[in-house]
């Protein structure tokens, strides 16, 4: 876990830094030249980003220290378990005690979370997953932003609105200066502490290029690097990684192999696997997850998403509803309803309580707006601003209508900490210092 607010450096352990965040130690791998007890660093997904002076740092902290334990108590408030649920709904508050003391829930388990239908029930194990997310998390809840840099892609995925089959949509790639003064803007003005790059699988764009664009980010902003763009390969991802990238955002959609086949026409999910399986042993953190809706899908499968995500080491699990786009060959097949996707939610917050971040994905606002709130009290603790330039974001069509697509960055940030706020959520990479 890690704030958007600076940390003091206490000492040093091998390759990581003890950091104090008013009295709470964190540890978190350094990577920067120099550094000495006493110094102020912000830490962002167990790294080390960037340093800062002991000026703005006390500036920051002074206008957080009242905030900080004031939005902790908000959030315990409001996470309380119902001593009714728990008195009715007996299983999922069995459930619930065993993954309080650590235990891992077993397929059958989630599958039965997943296939809930009682009301009362829902809003017992949405409750309870709250519950389970604070105690594991406490009020943390991650920020990122993600800048598309290119709809170009060479692939035929069968629900995706971007893909090379869709001949009707107008194509761009960013130029690296574009990149930079998106990333600069997001940083510099905005607060980001860290930034997703994401496109399709863009022919045009070579290693060498992104290579470039990377450790040009790195040289110049102090935040943490997530690469999204599809399958690169073995040796492309070491070398993004020496470049200075973090983490890699790849979805293996779905963990059913045929279904998988008959997606991605020409791909496997073994490959998929293998490939995030790589990233994982590079050091990359990994942000992975499903297609929730898929034809034909049912909810062992999605029970098995979610155990995929955890084998897979998991930081952070973006689990969404598909969305039919009119010009891909899925385009007659409906929609999941919001309450199955915040019901999925739930269930991975009991499986992988610990272990991950959950985030409320850009899907899942555009299927409801207010469903951004409901996630966020049914287990999830991330999510994640578009800050692409306007001009360039309607077209990165993946499905139509997607939320925040107008959306002003200022007035993603505004609206994101009002509803945070009110939650008694702190956002943890996204500096309110600087607001
Ligand atoms: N090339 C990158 C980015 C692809 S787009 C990659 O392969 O990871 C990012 C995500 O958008 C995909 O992982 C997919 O899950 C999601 N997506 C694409 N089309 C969608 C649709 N119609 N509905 C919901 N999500 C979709």
């Amino acid at each position: 876990m890690c704030y958007a607010i600076p940390g003091r450096i206490k000492g040093f352990e091998g390759k990581f830094v003890l950091v104090d965040y008013f009295g709470e130690e964190r540890k978190a791998i350094n990577e920067l030249k120099g550094l000495h007890a006493g110094d102020y660093v912000y830490a962002q997904g167990g790294f080390v980003i960037t340093r800062v002076s002991a000026k703005e740092a006390e500036a920051t902290l002074s206008t957080w220290k009242d905030l900080f334990f004031e939005l902790q108590e908000i959030d315990k408030e409001g996470s309380k378990l119902s001593p009714w649920g728990g008195a009715r709904y007996t299983k999922v508050r069995d459930l619930k005690d065993k993954v309080v003391t650590g235990e891992k829930l077993t397929r059958e388990e989630t599958k039965y979370l997943l296939d809930i239908k009682d009301t009362g029930e829902l809003d017992f194990l949405l409750n309870a997953a709250n519950y389970i997310r604070q105690r594991h998390h406490s009020n943390s809840c991650c920020v990122h932003g993600i800048v598309e840099i290119s709809n170009y892609c060479a692939e035929g995925c069968g629900y995706c609105g971007i893909s090379c089959l869709n001949t009707g949509l107008k194509r761009y790639r960013m130029s690296a200066d574009e990149i930079f003064e998106a990333v600069r803007s997001a940083v510099e003005d905005h607060g980001f502490k860290a930034l997703v790059l994401q496109s399709g699988e863009d022919p045009s764009r070579t290693i060498d290029e992104l290579v470039f664009i990377i450790s040009e980010i790195k040289r110049r902003f102090g935040v943490l690097i997530f690469i999204s763009f599809g399958e690169v390969g073995k040796s492309a991802l070491s070398r993004l990684y020496e470049a200075g990238a973090r983490g890699v955002l790849l979805r293996f959609e779905t963990s059913d192999a045929d279904l998988f086949a008959r997606l991605h026409p020409g791909s496997t999910l073994e490959a998929r696997l293998a490939e995030i399986r790589h990233a994982n042993e590079l050091g990359y953190l990994i942000i992975t997850g499903a297609l929730i809706g898929l034809p034909g899908q049912t909810s062992e499968m999605i029970a098995r998403d979610i155990e995929l995500a955890g084998e897979l080491n998991v930081e952070m699990l973006s689990m969404g509803p598909f969305l039919p786009h009119p010009l891909t060959p899925m385009a007659n097949v409906p929609a999941p309803s919001v309450a199955g996707i915040v019901k999925a939610l739930a269930a991975a917050r009991f499986a992988l309580s610990s272990q991950v971040k959950t985030l409320v994905t850009t899907g899942l606002e555009t299927l409801a707006p207010e469903a951004r709130r409901e996630a966020l009290m049914a287990g999830a603790n991330s999510v994640m601003l578009n800050v692409t330039p306007l001009e360039r974001r309607a077209l990165y069509e993946i499905y139509p209508g997607r939320a925040h697509q107008d959306d002003a960055i200022q007035t993603q940030i505004t609206d994101t900490i009002t509803l945070l706020e009110g939650l008694g959520r702190a956002p943890t990479d996204l500096s309110i210092g600087k607001q």
